[in-house]
């Protein structure tokens, strides 16, 4: 998610920023441009590359946009569900993009519907859209009614008309941060956006605050109470990329971090650390370090197969996780290895990778995960699947390891990141970890799936 207000060049700066955040979705893209009274859009299916050609952004003209990639955690994955979300009201222009979830948008549709609102979409985001055409009053007012109508994660960034909005859900589950390009003012999911196009980090969006951007200067009000606050520590773990700071920390470092204490904690007899690639880089070598052995990539990466998780069909993502690492016999063949994952999901990967190392003479595989045993699904924002799907949820971590075909497996433990977490001085949800749901589940609608929240068949 990206927005730039008061910049000549504001939809190639967001194409840009979109760009750098690929990793965070790879189902859609679209921005939303803002000259004079006229509102832009140009959204489709698949990667910003292939979505935006240099017809389509000069056509996105204007000093204001806003950006977004997704990829689905809630509602279908169709065009129809692409965002940026556009909206006209009797007054106004209204484009929203979201990344989070919300945990009472199904609720809050049925009401809407019921007083003749027409939903376009099947995505939570799009109550943002509603609520505000209703609400009354100035902007700030109308941003803190519609604001407070809602519940679970979301980070935001609205244009509406030629303002630009930013806001973060009180709890802050999601990140978002503000930086500066000259006298431009830019907004982004992760500061790796702002790198690139050269602007300045400047801080994050604090959770419950919003802010609105008029005419080159901003404006923050705190329209919700603020409560403890709980960043997702996933991010930390896998999702945002290693040159971001999340939370205030470089990733790349925290992952590190969270190598060395599973190097301390779950300590092997080895000749080698190999990384399961990308997210498992900086973990491993983390672990190599604190353990004293060789970091080597026995495994390489394909990088042209996209992040096979989001895939929506299983025998997809098993034909994934094959073309996608391929194994150096000739480094491997008959050592001993430690293999570092930043995560097991589903278990898929690492099932898949057990093999093919053992078929390329590995003697040992021991599997070390920096993280713990993901137990629960996510109702905030992250693609996690529900409980079912989840190995960790009804397999021992000694069944999982079987079930691996490992030599050895352990994670991370909970107390162990914990530390971690409280080195940072910010309060986290591991919910997925811990089952700590902040947000109770009993509270949360469609518990079971995030996807198909609005679909009617139910599947
Ligand atoms: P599994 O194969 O066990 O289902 O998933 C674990 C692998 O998927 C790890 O390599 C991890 O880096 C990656 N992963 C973890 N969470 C996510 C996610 O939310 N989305 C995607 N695309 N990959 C994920
Ligand atoms: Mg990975």
């Amino acid at each position: 998610m990206v927005g730039v207000a008061g910049h000549p060049e504001a939809a190639n700066l967001a194409y840009l920023g979109l760009y750098a955040l690929q990793h965070r979705g790879q189902e859609s893209a679209g921005i939303v441009s803002r000259e004079g009274s006229a509102t832009r859009v140009h959204r489709g299916m698949g990667l910003v590359a292939d979505v935006f050609d240099e017809g389509a952004l000069a056509s996105l003209r204007g000093r204001h946009a806003i950006g977004h990639v997704r990829y689905s955690t809630s509602g279908e994955s169709s065009l129809r569900d692409a965002q940026p979300f556009l909206a006209a009201s009797s007054d106004s222009q209204i484009a929203v993009a979201h990344n989070g979830n919300l945990t009472n948008a199904q609720a809050i549709r049925t009401e809407l519907e019921s007083y003749g609102s027409i939903f376009q979409s099947s995505m939570d985001s799009e109550v943002f859209v509603h609520l505000l055409a209703r609400a009354r009053g100035r902007l700030e007012q109308r941003i803190s009614d519609a604001l407070s109508r809602v519940r679970g994660a979301y980070s935001l960034v609205f244009l509406v008309d030629d303002v630009l909005i930013a806001a973060r859900d009180p709890h802050g589950f999601r990140p978002l941060s503000l930086g500066r390009l000259g006298n431009a003012w830019i907004v982004a999911s992760e500061t790796c956006a702002f790198d690139l196009i050269g602007a300045e980090y400047e801080r994050d969006v604090e959770p419950g605050e919003v802010v609105l951007i008029r005419r080159g200067r901003a404006r923050s009000i705190q329209p919700v109470p603020r409560v403890a606050e709980h960043f997702c520590v996933f991010e930390h773990i896998y999702f945002a990329r290693p040159d971001s700071l999340v939370y205030g920390r470089n990733v790349y470092l925290v992952r590190k971090r969270m190598g060395r204490e599973l190097a301390k904690a779950q300590p092997v007899e080895a000749d080698m650390v190999v990384p399961v690639l990308d997210s498992g880089a900086a973990s491993a070598l983390g672990y190599a370090e604190a353990a004293g052995l060789p970091y080597e990539t026995g495994l390489i990466r394909n990088h042209y197969v996209q992040r096979t998780f989001i895939e929506p069909e299983q025998s997809i993502r098993h034909f994934g996780v094959r073309v996608k690492h391929n194994p150096i016999r000739e480094l491997v063949e008959g050592k001993r290895l430690v293999v570092v994952e930043d995560s097991i999901v589903r278990g898929t990967t690492l099932t898949k990778l057990v093999t093919v190392l053992r078929n390329a003479g590995a003697r040992e595989i021991h599997v070390r995960v920096a993280s713990p045993p993901t137990t629960g699904a996510c109702y905030y924002g992250i693609d996690t699947p529900s409980k079912e799907e989840l190995i960790a949820a009804a397999q021992s971590v000694d069944e999982i390891r079987d079930a691996l075909g490992a030599d050895s497996l352990s994670y991370l433990s909970l107390e162990a990141l914990r530390r971690v977490e409280a080195s940072m001085k910010h309060g986290f949800c591991d919910a997925c970890f811990s089952g700590d749901y902040i947000i109770p589940i009993d509270q949360i609608e469609e518990a079971e799936s995030q996807l198909g929240l609005f679909d009617p068949s139910g599947e």
